[in-house]
């Protein structure tokens, strides 16, 4: 599954979650430290290239199997 697919559509999301201040799945407000960094999206907006950088509650990214790099390290 490729990012575009994996993440809702930019049309389809808020100004606060395009630019990571809400959750990108339920919107909820991010609470730094406690989110998680889905990476930069590449995009086009319009006839532009671009990125965003979309960011995750803890709850949503273990619902869509995106766990932080930190998390990933062993036990
Ligand atoms: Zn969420």
């Amino acid at each position: 599954m490729n990012d575009a697919e994996r993440l809702p559509r930019l049309s389809e999301l808020s100004e606060r979650q395009i630019r990571g201040a809400a959750c990108v799945w339920c919107a909820a407000d991010l609470v730094a430290g406690q989110d998680v960094d889905l990476g930069e999206q590449r995009c086009l907006w319009l006839s532009y290239k671009a990125s965003w950088f979309p960011r995750a509650c803890p709850h949503c990214a273990e619902q869509h199997n995106e766990v932080p790099p930190r998390h990933r390290l062993a036990p």
